[in-house]
């Protein structure tokens, strides 16, 4: 990655974490999804190439990154202080906030984020809603430790729904929206976090960031923007 080794086009090693549908998921082996499309067609407006991407659980993915392993994530990761103080973000690609989902007849489901106290909640690794479900519900003691599960990746968190082991699972809105097109799940209620994603790039890899921001730019003025979202966010 970056670099090029002094001829050609200067490379970088995309890395992202599937199992986050409909921005990163396997098919057959393959990394497909809004984000791998979106970030190709970024890419393709700068002077740098992707080279083929590479996986990791979504909690390993700063960590890579900052270890040269990666040299930009793409991950539908939000934008916060936290993260900003070790990498840096290009400009906003999507927003989104929380959504509680449940099994689809699930009797007395949560009314409200609030409504999760004394139930068995799921979450990911690493995510923007472990860290609101930890700060808003099992610091304070609604929820106990005991009953806040967390997985490498949300695919197994809403296996873990279905199988009756876990009550609801808070997630990004429009993977939330994905699962209910795909499993037996529903969403009992959002909660607003306002959040924001960004490619994650290394704070000393000022180039690649503006490269990416020009390119982000290019792709929602050329019309591409639309087009990948209307192949992921169908209906
Ligand atoms: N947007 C959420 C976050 O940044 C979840 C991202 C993900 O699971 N890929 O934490």
């Amino acid at each position: 990655g970056l670099g090029g080794g002094g001829s050609g086009s200067m490379t970088i090693i995309p890395g992202t974490a599937p199992g986050f549908p409909p921005f990163e998921t396997k098919q057959g082996g393959e990394i497909v999804g809004f984000d791998i499309d979106l970030l190709s067609a970024v890419v393709s407006n700068t002077d740098y190439e992707l080279e083929s991407w590479k996986d990791f659980e979504f909690s390993s993915l700063t960590p890579a990154l900052k270890n040269d392993k990666i040299d930009v994530i793409a991950a539908a990761m939000t934008i916060n202080e936290k993260r900003d103080e070790s990498i840096d973000f290009t400009n906003p690609y999507y927003s989104a906030d929380q959504a509680v989902l449940v099994r689809q007849g699930a009797s007395s489901p949560p009314s409200n984020f609030a409504g999760l106290a004394g139930r068995t909640v799921g979450v990911q690794e690493g995510t923007t809603g472990a860290s609101v479900v930890e700060k808003q519900l099992v610091k304070p003691g609604k929820i106990a430790q005991s009953k806040f599960n967390t997985y490498g990746n949300y695919v197994l968190a809403v296996e873990d729904l279905v199988n009756r082991n876990l009550d609801a699972v808070v997630l990004d809105t429009p993977v939330a929206r994905t699962f209910v097109d795909r499993r037996a799940v529903t969403i009992a209620a959002t909660y607003e976090t306002g959040e924001k994603y960004g490619f994650g790039v290394r704070t000393d890899a000022d180039d690649l960031t503006k490269a990416l921001n020009d390119g982000l730019e290019q792709v929602r003025n050329g019309g591409k923007y639309e087009e990948i979202r209307d192949e992921w966010f169908a209906g």
